[in-house]
């Protein structure tokens, strides 16, 4: 019988997945496996993640998951001598440094006889196939989706999981026992845990409770950060705990507009991944070359502010402190808070995209990548540099009532909802009635949003007049 190794790594799920219906199929013995390179490097709240995950996926496999650390070719090498591997089998990656890596093992084990099966399971589509009728890339999101995902259906893998038939070996017991020592964490991910459940069982609870509670108005709530309207599943998405095909299945019979509004979100991670596996200098490299020109500050202190949630702006705060917390924030929020720090602040959006990187549970390299490159103005179908939120403007559409607010800056909690979204705009009698005292309790702004606005424009009008 072939031995194979499953080799887990954005899929950490045991349901609707490619390489383990091939290996129920094919009648495989399989030896599952993560390993983990502590030169990649993953945020410190993903880290946190991926160990619970790991816990859940090696429960899901009975304790057959083995876990290793070190650089992949190394093991890989190793368990192929040790135990008469014949097949490597994964599903593919799409960053560049991974499909690179992926190439080198295929050569490096070729010479042992072994053979490497790539699947697709991360996406709905493979990016190689998603190219425009002139074999080029999408650089805009309308039509990529038109043309690509519009009518597409989808089908899920039917297999009995009891049937995946493990070999039996001396790592088997071992997951437990060296997570810890393997992938370290730090003290505040204890929070986390009463946010979220990683691992399958938690994905699938989180898309039970939104198809039932939270789709229903997706189109609209999606934009209040005060109501629970989305799926909360990014994370879950991120590590493969749920397949994307499942969550595209459960929406596609329901036609109504919340259905596809919300099918299109999960098309947007799509064309992230698209434009990954084009153009991969996304991840550190302006799309629109003319911004490399561009004259951003270097202020440490409003950065610092800014991660803090000490901004004095109290949307921006709320979400901020709201990623602390939690490791999430609100897509809205993301964007607001974006938006802030490039055009308000004009500080350069790869310090946004390393924060959220290290601090969000859901930090993925290529929606977190094409998001900040879209707020910034500088991605391919990006929001254009010279529309800038106004903070306090979209704190008073999208949380009316402040809950938000209230929720993560408790010193403003006393304040009434016409002036929460700017206590600034009070005079110091009535702050001090209402408990604040701008400068010690909460922040005065730190920045004036119409004269940063204005500084803004007219260094993105400097930068089109010397690139025209
Ligand atoms: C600056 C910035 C950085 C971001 N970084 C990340 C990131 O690192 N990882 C991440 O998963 N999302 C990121 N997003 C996109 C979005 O904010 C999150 O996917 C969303 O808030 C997750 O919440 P949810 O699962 O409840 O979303 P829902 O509204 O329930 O959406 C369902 C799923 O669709 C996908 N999705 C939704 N919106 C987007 C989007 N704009 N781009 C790509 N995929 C989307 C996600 O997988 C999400 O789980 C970022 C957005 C911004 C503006």
């Amino acid at each position: 019988m072939v031995k194979s190794i499953i080799w887990f790594r954005n899929d950490l799920r045991v349901s609707d997945n490619a390489v383990i219906n091939y290996c129920i199929e094919n009648k495989r013995k399989v030896l599952p496996i993560y390993i983990y390179d502590p030169f990649t490097s993953l945020g410190s709240a993903s880290k946190w993640w991926l160990k619970q995950s790991l816990i859940s996926l090696d429960k899901s496999l009975k304790g057959s998951l083995a876990l290793f650390e070190g650089e992949p070719n190394k093991v890989l090498l190793d368990l192929v001598n040790n135990h008469g591997i014949k097949e490597i089998l994964w599903n593919a990656r799409y960053l560049k440094d991974d499909i690179n890596q992926d190439n080198d093992i295929k050569n490096i084990v070729k010479n042992h006889d072994v053979n490497c099966i790539t699947f697709h399971s991360c996406l709905l589509k493979n990016p190689q196939n998603t190219l425009k009728k002139d074999a080029t890339p999408f650089k805009v999101y309308t039509p990529f989706y038109k043309q690509q995902y519009q009518d597409m259906t989808y089908e899920l893998f039917n297999y009995n999981t009891e049937e995946i038939d493990f070999i039996d070996c001396k790592y088997n017991e071992q997951i437990s026992k060296i997570l810890d020592s393997t992938i370290k964490t730090e003290k505040w991910h204890q929070k986390l845990l009463s946010e979220w459940t990683p691992g399958e069982a938690g994905a699938q609870k989180k898309l039970k409770v939104f198809l039932s509670d939270g789709l229903n108005g997706y189109s609209e709530g999606r934009n209040r950060p005060d109501k629970q309207h989305t799926s909360m599943l990014s994370a879950h998405i991120r590590f493969g705990e749920i397949s994307i095909r499942e969550i595209a299945k459960s929406v596609e019979k329901i036609k109504t507009e919340d259905a596809e509004v919300f099918y299109k979100e999960l098309v947007w991670r799509e064309f992230s991944y698209h434009l990954l596996y084009h153009f991969p200098h996304l991840v550190d490299t302006n799309l629109q070359k003319k911004f490399d020109n561009f004259k951003w500050l270097d202020n440490q202190d409003h950065l610092k502010s800014w991660q803090k949630g000490m901004t004095g702006y109290p949307i921006i705060d709320a979400g901020m402190r709201q990623l602390y917390e939690t490791g999430y924030m609100h897509n809205r929020v993301r964007m607001i808070v974006g938006s802030f720090l490039v055009k308000n602040l004009l500080i350069h959006w790869k310090y946004g995209q390393e924060w959220f990187w290290d601090t969000l549970v859901d930090a993925d390299i290529a929606s977190n990548s094409a998001s900040w490159q879209w707020v910034a103005g500088t991605g391919a179908d990006a929001a254009p540099y010279f529309r800038i939120f106004n903070p306090v403007t979209q704190s008073k559409k999208f949380d009316p009532d402040g809950d938000y607010i209230r929720k993560y800056v408790p010193e403003l909690k006393n304040i009434p909802n016409k002036y929460i979204h700017l206590p600034s705009e009070l005079d110091d009698k009535s702050l001090i009635e209402y408990g604040v005292k701008l400068g010690s309790d909460y922040p005065y702004p730190i920045v004036d949003l119409s004269i940063t606005r204005e500084r803004a424009l007219s260094a993105f009008k400097k930068l089109s007049k010397s690139t025209s």
